[in-house]
């Protein structure tokens, strides 16, 4: 599978080779940190994981889970992961200890072919974050190959996902090469034309991706909290002071994008930002003073869905409206089932909310591909070079010699 450029496992001979791999393994725990509440981020490391596994290598994976801050933290601690994978691959996955001692080592000297270890949660140690090269060099000497399959943590530039790449032969995981190839290809050669929707909770987080997607799409979609700048930069609203550069990020936009940009006809308001709040359908003209925009109006759903319906690329990211509450879901609920139903389009949803708005409808095997990044898939369809992606070896580079 071709990955913007980088080499995957598939490119490189790996037989009976000893290999690190990166895995986000970062997934939710219940609140006593002894059971995990969804293991989906695990289930998605098991195609590589077990091309390796087929290929004789001894695998050692690694990954951080939460934010310990350089400290252990009991609750953090990999090993309902390790219960977990163990339970997935039907063989026991040994446990490699804290990366920066002898006993990972040690415990990649003792498997056998095929045989898996897990790595103690790498933030336990505050040399993974500061990328570290002594950090780096160490993780590097338990294996002859890097394999980065960590998509989601791809935006940072950490001792696991960046550092240790200069040390050894780098390369795409499965996963990590279908996250590229699904999200470069949408961005880079798209069948036409092209949607972006984009909604998510504030501007501010968005007016990287907005601009940067309307440079490539052909009709940008506009939902979510932005909705406000946008009434306001198109005289709908009226402007609150304190949201000035926003409203001038939304009318330069209109103004200037190359792209056709949609905003809303009709909203959904409420007094006030609560579950419980009254929801008041407007349209434009209609609009209380003081009011809050909490979701896209049933006119926009239609017309959103019946641009959607004629796409033959749709890109996703940020919920319409503030989907966790059922009088301000519908917008997100007639966006996810509008791209779901086009059999036509390639549809690619990135954003951690997003993905799990379409998980909640149960949309998910209609979506061409739902990104496990959140940051990383945002900051991806920003045109940003991810770090981590960065750091792998170019398709065209030659196999270098191991320098450990
Ligand atoms: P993603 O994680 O998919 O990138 P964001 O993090 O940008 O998405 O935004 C998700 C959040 O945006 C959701 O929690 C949702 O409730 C909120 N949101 C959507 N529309 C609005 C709105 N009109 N006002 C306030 N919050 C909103
Ligand atoms: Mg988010």
């Amino acid at each position: 599978m071709p990955a913007a450029g980088k080499k995957t496992v598939e490119d490189i001979d790996l037989q009976d080779s000893r290999v690190l791999v990166r895995v986000d393994f970062n997934v939710p725990m219940s609140p006593d940190g002894h059971a995990i509440s969804d293991d989906s981020r695990i289930r998605a490391a098991l195609p590589t994981i077990e091309y390796l596994r087929d290929r004789g290598c001894r695998v050692m994976l690694c990954s951080h889970m939460g934010r310990p801050e350089g400290e252990v933290d009991p609750n953090l601690r990999m090993a309902p992961v390790r219960e977990r994978l163990s339970e997935l691959l039907g063989a026991e996955v040994v446990d490699g200890r804290g990366p920066a001692g002898k006993v990972p080592g040690l415990v990649m000297d003792g498997l056998e072919a095929g045989d898996v270890a897990l790595l103690e949660n790498l933030r336990f140690n505050k040399r993974e974050e500061r990328n570290d090269l002594g950090f780096a060099r160490k993780l590097a000497s338990l294996a002859d190959i890097y394999v980065n399959d960590a998509f989601g943590t791809a935006h940072r530039a950490h001792a696991s996902t960046e550092g240790v790449a200069s040390h050894l032969p780098a390369v795409a995981g499965l996963l990590m090469a279908r996250e590229l190839e699904m999200l470069g290809s949408c961005l880079e050669s798209p069948d036409n034309p092209v949607v972006a929707v984009i909604g998510g909770a504030k501007v501010s987080d968005k007016i990287a991706v907005l601009s940067h997607l309307a440079s490539k799409v052909d009709t940008v979609l506009v939902g979510g909290g932005m909705v406000t700048a946008f009434l306001a930069a198109a005289g709908h609203m009226d402007a609150n002071p304190e949201d000035f550069a926003e409203i001038e990020v939304a009318r330069s936009l209109l103004k200037d994008s190359e792209a056709r940009i949609l905003i809303p006809t009709d909203v959904v308001t409420a007094s006030e930002f609560t579950e419980d709040a009254e929801p008041i359908t407007s349209s434009l003209s209609g609009i209380a003073e003081g009011s809050l925009v909490l979701d896209i109006g049933p006119d926009t759903s239609t017309s959103y869905a019946d641009v959607i319906s004629k796409a033959k690329t749709v890109i996703w990211n940020g919920p319409m409206g503030v989907f966790e509450w059922s009088s301000f879901a519908a917008g997100t609920i007639a966006v996810a089932h509008a791209i779901a139903a086009n059999a036509d389009c390639v549809s690619v949803v990135g954003g951690g909310s997003t993905a799990e708005a379409v998980g909640s409808l149960g949309l998910r095997d209609q979506i061409t591909h739902v990104s496990t990044g959140g940051g990383a898939s945002l900051e991806f369809l920003e045109g940003k070079t991810l770090p981590g992606v960065a750091a792998l070896m170019d398709e065209a580079n030659e196999i270098p010699q191991s320098t450990d």
